[in-house]
Order: C-alpha cells, then sequence, then structure tokens
C-alpha cells in the first residue's frame, strides 16, 4: 500500500530541506504545492497567474484549485509508492479533501511530523533562504551556502530570494499560517497520526528525529487512536 506522509509546519522551518531528503531515503516522490505554484508562475499559466496574486501578499491560493492540483500531481504514476507532501493540506478544507482522495487511491495519511521552531527562527532562515530558478533547490547562505555564490550546486542555475521571502510578507505568511493552518495540529492529532519534531537544530539532527519517528510509527496500527 502507498505510504502518505505530509509535513508540516510554519514557512522556512525546513519542510521543503527535509522533503527532499526523506524522499530520497524513503523512495518517495516530493511533491510540494508552493514548487508546483512557482512552476505554473514560471511557466506563465493561468493557475500561475491567479496563484502569483496571492503568493505576493502571503495569503493562500484558493482551496478549489490547489485541491485540484494536488489531485492531478498525486494521480501521476510515480506517486504510486506514495508521497512526501510539502505544503499541503494548509487548510481544514484541503484536510478533508485529501483524506477523500487518499481514501479513493486505497491510501490514507499515514504519519504527519510536525516541525516546529521560533519565530525568530522562521525569520532568519526565510531571509537566508536563496532558490535555484531551474528547479527550486533550496539554499541559506549562512546554514547551508551554495559552493559558488548566487549558483545552485546541482544544476548551475541562478540562484534568487523568493519575492514573498521580504520581512513583511512572512509576517503575513505566519499569522497566515496561525489561522488557518495551526487547526491541523490538532486534527491530525486526534486522528493519531501526529509527531513533533524540534526544527531548531541542525538539518541533519532534524533528518534523524524525522527517521526515528517514522520507524516507530511504522510498528503501530494505523486506525485513528
Ligand atoms: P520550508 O519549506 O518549511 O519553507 P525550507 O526547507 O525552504 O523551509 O528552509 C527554509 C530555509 O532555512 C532555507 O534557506 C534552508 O536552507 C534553511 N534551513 C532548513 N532547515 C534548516 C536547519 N535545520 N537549520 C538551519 N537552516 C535550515
Ligand atoms: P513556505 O512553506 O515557505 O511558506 P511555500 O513554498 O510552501 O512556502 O508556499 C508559498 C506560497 O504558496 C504560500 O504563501 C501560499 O501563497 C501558496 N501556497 C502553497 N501551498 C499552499 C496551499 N496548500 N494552499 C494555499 N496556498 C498555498
Amino acid at each position: 500500500m502507498a505510504t502518505y506522509i505530509v509535513l508540516l509546519g510554519p514557512p522556512g522551518v525546513g519542510k521543503g530541506t527535509q522533503a527532499v531528503l526523506l524522499a530520497q531515503t524513503l523512495q518517495l516522490a516530493h511533491v510540494s504545492s508552493g514548487d508546483l505554484f512557482r512552476e505554473n508562475i514560471k511557466n506563465q499559466t493561468e493557475l500561475g497567474k491567479l496563484a502569483k496574486s496571492y503568493m505576493d501578499k502571503g495569503e493562500l491560493v484558493p482551496d478549489d484549485v490547489t485541491i485540484a492540483m494536488i489531485r492531478e500531481r498525486i494521480s501521476r504514476p510515480d506517486c504510486q509508492a506514495g508521497v512526501i507532501l510539502d505544503g499541503f493540506p494548509r487548510t481544514p478544507k484541503q484536510a478533508d479533501a485529501l483524506d477523500a482522495m487518499l481514501a479513493e487511491f486505497g491510501g490514507q495519511v499515514n504519519v504527519v511530523p510536525y516541525i516546529t521552531a521560533s519565530e525568530e527562527v522562521l525569520v532568519e532562515r526565510t531571509s537566508g533562504r536563496w532558490s535555484c530558478r531551474a528547479q527550486g533547490h533550496v539554499y541559506h547562505e549562512k546554514f547551508n551556502p551554495p559552493k559558488q555564490a548566487g549558483v545552485c550546486d546541482v544544476d548551475g542555475s541562478e540562484l534568487y530570494q523568493r519575492d514573498d521571502d521580504k520581512k513583511e510578507t512572512v509576517a503575513n505568511r505566519i499569522r497566515v499560517y496561525f489561522e488557518q493552518t495551526l487547526p491541523l495540529v490538532g486534527y491530525y492529532r486526534e486522528l493519531g497520526r501526529l509527531v513533533e519534531i524540534n526544527g531548531a537544530q541542525t538539518m541533519e539532527q532534524v533528518t534523524a528525529d524525522l527517521l526515528a519517528s517514522l520507524k516507530k510509527l511504522d510498528k503501530r496500527p494505523l486506525s485513528p487512536s
């Protein structure tokens, strides 16, 4: 049966960084809603134009289009073994839609690592984040610098700072996170799926904690607790 892991946590806590590592280790697909929106913006699609108007303000893109985008993505063959979801769901409506679509695919949300850090850490991480134009590989000018400033180690493309990583926009994204996404913590906790992970550690420590928590959960029954 396919494995579905939802990485939950505030903007800049390290979901994307960890999702890449987990996807490699566990041989699962990495699906990032933010990356999918940025790809649509780059390709100038209608969805991209719509998404940009929300992303620039640090607001959430409406549920219906976000759900449809994720549904299409996780239906593809590379997701058959399972998916690490990074940035989705972000609202209770998205969480309900995810449950319904996974039930259709014969699966369910197996585990929800909830990565946390203080607001100060989030601001420090987002303000030093550099992303690659070609494929969205992520660096940090202080904590994970590329070998050559401004150039992606993996594909040699240019690194840029996201518009929505400006301090004012980050503050709004954190506010939006508390208002709209935080209810999911209670939702997944009640279902017995939540594992809390301290995100304010080195990347390697966070990865080790994540892998340990996934192993422990392997042995637990998957029905709601
Ligand atoms: P998210 O996907 O949750 O927004 P990212 O994975 O993009 O977060 O990480 C945000 C920034 O913080 C990036 O610049 C990344 O390199 C850096 N980062 C991620 N994890 C850590 C960590 N454990 N310690 C220090 N910096 C980190
Ligand atoms: P981060 O995890 O660093 O906050 P993302 O790359 O996940 O950033 O998201 C960037 C922006 O894309 C969000 O601020 C929001 O506008 C939009 N977005 C991403 N995922 C979702 C989602 N599940 N629902 C609605 N909007 C989303």
